[in-house]
């Protein structure tokens, strides 16, 4: 028998697998493997799950965040402020607009600390790009204050957040567009790469139109440069399923995020949930003493766990020379945190082994 408790399991099981296959089906048949009427029908529940005019499919997360701030006309000389923790893409996508990420620190919450960007707002500022880390909505309330009070544009990397809620409003809602990932690692996964943009501008729906194919409009003439970044047919029929069964998802991962807040409560450091925040725990993030001695153990005792993610972005060798805050709470966190399993397949029984060791690696 086979004891390792993986950090993910990507297998489909029987009942999705068959669901999907029909989904899939139904595509080969019509044969529109490109911009099919599962695209629109995908962009339409997408916009309404997130209370949003428009949604645009596109065909990553790192698309998405590209084509949003370039379909707002960020580009050279102006100045991006986001987050220290996030996968590199946040950055990337700021960077090949032409403009320049500057980095803020973040809070004990993984997020974006405003205190830090306010200090960082500058005559080129343009925009906040916040990452709702692990699942966790931003503090928006504060981000909105400075980005009004110096009329700047929120655009929200949402990417880890589908379906959380911050004071009553879905992730996604509250900058003038927002970014979605739908890679297979994400809460509302695709079979494959994918994302989404969301926004109530109409200017900014047509821009992302004409981005998203190489800045074309009316199929040939070509007003922008960018990029192919359409979404498969394919994979927006495999949205469109997995939309179904997304908040079934979300409520497992809540339950196993639970479970590990009672179990493992004074034992280590535990995410915190603010008032008025539904986490989607796209990670459990712990901050623990001795992390890499605890991964060590964790995974010679048949336990996947990640550091998502080990460098900070303005520590990565292509940010050397970017600006940024001084990073005293990311140098540190960075130390400390370590996500332990919370996905949906997750059963009771490896919960409780996961809690035991890491209570008997701290002789609790
Ligand atoms: C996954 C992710 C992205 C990028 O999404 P891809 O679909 O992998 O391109 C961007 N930002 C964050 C915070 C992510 O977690």
């Amino acid at each position: 028998m086979d004891h390792r408790i993986p950090f993910l399991d990507l297998r489909v099981g029987d009942d999705e697998r068959k669901r999907l296959l029909e989904a899939i089906d139904r595509v080969l048949q019509h044969g529109r493997l490109v911009m099919g009427p599962e695209v629109e029908r995908f962009e339409a529940q997408v916009a309404k799950r997130c209370g949003r005019k428009f949604a645009v499919g596109v065909g990553s997360g790192t698309d998405a965040l590209f084509l949003a701030l370039k379909a707002m006309g960020i580009g050279p000389g102006d100045e991006v402020i986001t987050t220290s923790l996030s996968w590199i893409a946040t950055a990337n996508a700021i960077a090949l607009c032409g403009a320049s990420p500057v980095f803020a620190d973040i809070g004990e919450d993984l997020n974006i600390d405003p205190q830090s960007v306010r200090s960082l707002v500058g005559k080129k500022t343009k925009a906040i790009v916040p990452v709702h880390y692990t699942g966790r909505c931003c503090q928006m309330q504060a981000l909105e204050d400075i980005a009004d009070a110096h009329g700047l544009a929120i655009v929200e990397d949402a990417a880890q957040a589908f379906g959380a809620m911050h004071d009553g409003r879905p992730a996604g809602s509250f900058g003038v567009a927002g970014c979605f990932s739908m890679n297979p690692m994400k809460v509302f996964a695709a079979c494959g790469e994918a994302g989404a943009v969301v926004t109530d501008r109409q200017d900014i729906h047509e821009r992302l139109l004409a981005c998203r194919y190489n800045g074309t409009v009316n199929r040939e003439t070509c007003i922008a440069v960018s990029l192919n970044g359409r979404i498969d047919t394919l994979q927006a029929a495999v949205l469109l399923e997995r939309l179904k069964t997304v908040d079934e998802v979300i409520a497992r991962r809540r339950q196993n995020a639970a479970f590990y807040n009672r179990n493992l409560y004074g034992v280590t450091g535990l995410p915190a949930v603010g008032p008025g925040d539904d986490h989607v725990y796209y990670t459990y993030t712990l901050q623990a003493q001795r992390r890499d001695e605890l991964m060590g153990y964790l995974a010679s005792e048949g336990i996947e766990t990640r550091i998502q993610h080990p460098i900070l972005m303005p520590h990565q060798p292509a940010y050397q020379k970017a600006r940024r805050a001084p990073l005293p709470v990311a140098e540190a966190v960075i130390q400390k945190i370590l996500c332990i399993p919370v996905n949906e397949k997750i059963t009771t029984g490896q919960m409780e082994i996961v809690c035991d060791r890491i209570r008997r690696f701290f002789g609790r």
